[in-house]
């Protein structure tokens, strides 16, 4: 047995469990102890809440904040503009219930020692564009962090969670998770009246730009493995929009943000000859998505889509022009501050490759597609809304509960609500936890169990790839290819290139069609198949099995969402060579589907959309 003989098995009862203490999950802690002040209330956090999530190295702005105090903004101001930008598709219930209370939560962040930076002329919180505002937040997540560490009954760090359990006699409800502990190796069995699901979006799911020793560097965290959508699939949740990837337009090779250049330092773009290009693209965009393209603001994905069509036309580099704006002394040190709360990463690219922006246009790029609930894209579990103002359809049950009972989510977990951001991420946690410990007072006597035969089954697939590797490597004298296992990190560039190749990827131009994506979805299955060969050498390689299992798991439901999805909705995030335009009069609608783990069937299904702002 050696080093794993002595791995335990520690039991955790709880009330609510949060898993995932990233944003949502840390306002899910925090609200869940305001009502339920007598219940037991566990975070768990494959890192450490401290600095885990993609918040980890500090932002820069805040991007969801109405300044309802002031008469800036409305809560319906913002549902309109997230419904623009998602070309016509958000679930307005859940987007309009965070919007409004998405301004209470600011204002504790700020009472808990968020330097939030003020407008000197009219002391309000100092605006970066209409909804973002400008904050010092290098230490931004470790005072969120604080508030959840106090609220908690326990936080338990280092435990990456691999499965939800399910109750012994009600098929359908939520009974707890399993994972274990990346540092010692121990089992852990979580028993749970309700779990709220904050584990984050999935980058790595296709071939990122950065290849060799720069793989890790993404836009999107390397460590978001895509269990928030995993783990719902996996027990049979509904899923939506699950093909509104994000791609983002970006500085290049460090992947740092364009929003403070745009919108403070009001930079703008050229082609590699020094032109505006995309007003050249408006009728070729009109004739694929009509007056989509009249909206102001111009949806991101269709400032891609000018991006790309330009680029592809050969007359890129697209350049960011930077050296007007930074003759302004106040401007330069701002373009440089932004990088330094946020992705110090982009400042020591453009040093090492000889770039000071004050004299040099600084070339963009556009990254491969991740798969998000909260930034411009709205991918993630099919949500009941909140019972004031959620149509009839969109409500069974409590607010954030999606189709399993008892099953809760928040932030990037949740699918519909585009532009919540750090803040409105934190507040989906608030309202989710609210609604859970609501469920967990409802309860009573009826209390779901587990099963032992179920976690002790999961047990023994969590640790075999730390067996097959044992048994494996004495095959092999050197090197790191075995016949008889598989590497995560092989694993994973598997995933990626075949994402990249079929389903829309850098590599093809973000083009796929029906004939892809059934070829995709055919290699994915293969990948599939050889999961239970996976070697890992340590608990670090162990942790990385699992989460290619949930990437993969997510890279399924994509595939089926878009193959599902008979138009090109948001060209500039993907295109369906076989569907080039947008069809609104049969697609205006969600995409939903439910994957059945004992047949491995997919079910698809359409949900209208409901208007209910106007
Ligand atoms: C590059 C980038 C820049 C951004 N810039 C801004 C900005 O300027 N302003 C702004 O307001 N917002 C910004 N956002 C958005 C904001 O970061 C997200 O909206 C927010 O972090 C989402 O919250 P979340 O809790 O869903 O996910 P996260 O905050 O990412 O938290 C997920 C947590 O789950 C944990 N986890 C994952 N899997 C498991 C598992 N299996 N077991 C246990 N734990 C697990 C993770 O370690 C992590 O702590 C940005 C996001 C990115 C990626």
């Amino acid at each position: 047995m050696g080093l794993f003989g002595r791995r335990k098995t520690v039991f955790v009862d709880t009330d609510i469990l949060v898993i995932g203490g990233g944003m949502a999950g840390c306002g899910a802690t925090y609200e869940s102890r305001y009502w339920g002040r007598d219940l037991k209330i566990v975070c768990v956090e494959k890192a450490n809440i401290e600095r885990s999530g993609a918040v980890a190295q500090g932002l820069y702005a805040i991007n969801c904040y109405m300044g309802m105090q002031w008469g800036e903004n409305q809560p319906e101001d913002h549902v309109r503009y997230a419904r623009n930008d998602l070309m016509g598709l958000v679930r307005e219930d859940l987007g309009y219930d965070i919007a409004r209370h998405v301004d209470a939560t600011v204002h504790k962040f700020e009472e808990w020692g968020l330097p939030i930076m003020r407008d000197p002329k009219t002391g309000r919180y100092q605006r970066e564009g209409k909804w973002q505002i400008m904050i010092h937040g290098e230490s931004y997540k470790p005072i969120v962090a604080e508030a959840a560490r106090k609220a908690a009954t326990q936080i338990y760090n280092r435990i990456m969670v691999t499965h939800l359990l399910m109750d012994k006699s009600k098929a359908n409800r939520v009974a707890g998770a399993v994972g274990f502990n990346v540092r010692t190796g121990d089992f852990h069995v979580f028993r749970a009246k309700a779990v709220i699901v904050c584990a984050g979006g999935a980058s790595h799911i296709f071939k990122p730009r950065a290849v060799g020793e720069g793989m890790g560097r993404t836009w999107y965290a390397p460590w978001s493995s895509a269990s928030a959508y995993a783990l719902p699939i996996e027990v049979g949740a509904k899923m939506t929009q699950m093909e509104n990837r994000i791609v983002l337009t970006r500085f290049k090779d460090g992947y740092g943000p364009v929003g403070a250049y745009f919108l403070h330092l009001k930079t703008y773009t050229q082609n590699g000859y020094g032109e505006e290009y995309e007003s050249k693209w408006y009728n070729h965009t009109k004739e694929l998505v009509g007056d989509y393209i009249d909206r102001h603001p111009v949806p991101t994905c269709l400032r891609n889509h000018a991006f790309l069509e330009e680029t592809k036309a050969g007359r890129g580099p697209i350049r960011m022009v930077t050296k007007e704006a930074f003759q302004d002394p106040h401007k330069e040190t701002v373009g440089w501050e932004n990088f330094l709360g946020m992705t110090i990463g982009q400042a020591v690219v453009w040093a090492s490759q000889n770039i000071d922006p004050k004299y040099i246009n600084p070339e963009l790029t556009t990254s491969e597609p991740y798969v998000m609930g909260s930034h411009a894209t709205c991918s993630g579990a099919w949500a009941s809304g909140p019972e004031d103002c959620a149509p009839d359809e969109y409500q069974w049950g409590y607010n954030r509960m999606m189709t399993v009972d008892g099953l809760f989510g928040a932030g990037d977990t949740i699918g519909g609500t585009a532009h919540k951001f750090s803040s409105g991420s934190y507040t989906e946690g608030r309202i989710a936890a609210k609604a859970a410990v609501r469920y967990v007072n409802d309860l009573g006597k009826a209390l779901p169990e587990v099963s032992e035969q179920e976690y002790r089954g999961l047990e023994r697939a969590i640790y075999e790839p730390l067996e097959n590797y044992r048994v494996g490597r004495n095959e092999i004298v050197a090197g790191t290819v075995s016949p008889s296992y598989l590497l995560p990190i092989h694993g994973l560039q598997r995933l990626e290139k075949i994402m990249d190749e079929y389903v829309g990827g850098i590599g093809a131009n973000y083009m796929t069609n029906s004939k892809l994506l059934d070829r995709g979805l055919e290699l994915l299955a293969m990948l599939r198949e050889d999961m239970s060969h996976m070697g890992a050498e340590d608990l670090h390689q162990l942790q990385r099995v699992w989460e290619l299992n949930h990437r993969l798991l997510a890279s399924e439901s994509v595939t089926r969402h878009t193959l599902f999805r008979k138009e090109t909705r948001w060209p500039g995030y993907y295109y369906r060579g076989d569907h080039m335009k947008l069809d609104d009069e049969n697609w205006h609608c969600f995409t939903l589907s439910r994957y059945d783990r004992d047949t491995g069937n997919w079910d698809m299904e359409k949900a209208p959309v409901y208007h209910i702002i106007d």
